[in-house]
């Protein structure tokens, strides 16, 4: 099909949604929880799974579909979710193949939320989860696996650490113990990154950052790879009947589209994470223009971590984009067209020193977000972070005076200016002029 060989900007601003000669020409945004039917019998065969179409939106709504075909397409999966929410999205993909008394390894470098989803609430339902160091050979690695693992789980960038992850070891070790690479590929975006041609067989986003671009929408979505064999013996809930479908089997009656149809009609048949529709159609404008937002948060977030390397107060830049970073080669190799928006840095004056920083920042906001248009600082380990142990946040890669910036679209000499005022008292030593004049 001519929309397969499509770039992936062309995706971006084309993929999902396709008009029949009359309809809208943009998604429409369907706000509606029911769809109308004439007859019992369609309804009865949408209940069984035997016919597709939309009857309620806590299951699927036309303009949350538009979206998931989008995202599918430029993931490069054959299905997609969209969820309530990015935790919801990581939740949803361990509970579709993982229950309680098995268990799944997880490299340590995780966004917060996720870090405590993993070590605290699965647990309390009965998954185990072990965290493996990312940089750790593959016998560590493969060591932490049971009878019982379920998943391999990673980030493509880690939030904060901003670690790339190494997709040869991880796709190799999944392989290796035959179970599922899962990825969370918010920080990578599929413009940037595709970690289902990379190895990974499951994605998931939190859409609330890069996708929707603005800071308008809470939402994730789960993309599926379809190429993982279910049938192997560990997944008696996608190979074995359902009973709640009158003994369905997911993969004989969904072939590829095995998970993404069963996290769809078991889990938000029964929980009921959605996407709210409104939420689905900001999304989904936002993922429009994601190939030139991502351009320029890189170009933006490659200036601004070369200029801080440059200033006396800054102790260390963390940017995955600059040559010498330990995962430049890396970045280099899975994210070609840029590192993605997000740079840490420290200040050689600490963690209080960083706080103030933060309060004299005047363009970029403190906020508690990544991913929007606009810049935005925060101080990870008193914020995103802080219910976090020190050894925790030291494993997940946050150090005390860690400032976390989201550099946005704006024009970049205007981000410079401000973080050189609010630099200033930080990189004076009392006497000093409060910064230098830069060029870029
Ligand atoms: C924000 C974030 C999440 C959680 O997403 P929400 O939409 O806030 O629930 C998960 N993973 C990563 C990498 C994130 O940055």
């Amino acid at each position: 099909m001519e929309e397969n060989n499509w770039k992936n900007g062309t995706k971006c601003v084309q993929s999902g949604y396709r008009p029949k000669a009359g309809e809208a020409r943009i998604l429409p945004l369907y706000q509606s929880t029911t769809f109308f039917y004439d007859d019992a019998n369609h309804v009865a065969e949408l209940f069984d799974l035997k016919a597709a179409g939309h009857f309620y939106s806590r299951l699927s709504n036309p303009t949350c579909e538009g979206l998931e075909q989008k995202i599918a397409a430029l993931e490069g999966g054959v299905g997609a979710l969209a969820v309530s929410s990015g935790q919801s999205a990581c939740m949803y993909s361990i509970l579709n193949i993982c229950r309680s008394g098995q268990h799944i390894v997880a490299a340590s470098t995780l966004y917060g939320g996720t870090y405590t989803l993993l070590a605290g609430t699965l647990k309390q339902m009965g998954i185990e989860v072990s965290f493996v160091d990312p940089e750790a050979g593959d016998d560590e690695i493969l060591a932490a696996f049971r009878p019982e693992t379920r998943a391999l789980y990673g980030e493509t960038i880690g939030n904060p650490g901003l670690n790339v992850l190494d997709f040869d070891k991880f796709s190799r070790i999944a392989r290796q113990a035959d179970v599922p690479l899962i990825i969370d590929n918010t920080f990578g975006t599929p413009y940037l990154c595709r970690p289902l041609e990379l190895g990974a067989d499951i994605v998931l986003h939190s859409s609330t950052k890069y996708l929707d671009g603005h800071a308008t929408s809470l939402g994730g979505i789960i993309v599926d790879g379809g190429k993982y064999n279910w049938d192997n013996g560990k997944y008696p809930e996608l190979s074995q009947p359902d009973a709640s479908y009158h003994g369905m089997c997911y993969t004989e009656a969904f072939g590829p589209a095995a998970y993404i149809t069963k996290a769809r009609v078991h889990l938000l048949r029964d929980m009921g994470n959605c996407m709210s529709p409104f939420n689905a159609f900001l999304t989904n404008l936002g993922a429009e223009t994601l190939h030139l937002r991502m351009r320029r948060h890189c170009d933006n977030a490659l200036a601004l971590a070369e200029w801080l390397e440059r200033q006396e107060a800054v102790a260390w830049v963390n940017y995955p984009g600059l040559p010498g970073h330990p995962s430049y080669e890396r970045a280099q190799r899975y994210l070609p067209q840029g590192a993605s928006g997000v740079i840490t840095f420290g200040l050689k004056r600490g963690a209080e020193a960083g706080k103030r920083f933060i309060n004299r920042v005047k363009l970029a906001a403190l906020v508690v977000h990544v991913g929007d248009a606009r810049s935005c600082v925060l101080h990870p380990a008193s914020t995103t972070h802080r219910q976090l142990s020190e050894e925790e946040q030291i494993a997940s890669g946050v150090r005390p005076e860690m400032v976390r910036v989201s550099v946005g679209i704006e024009d970049v000499e205007d981000i410079i200016a401000d973080f050189a005022q609010a630099l200033g008292e930080a990189n004076s030593t009392g006497k000093k002029p409060l910064f230098r004049p830069l060029t870029l």
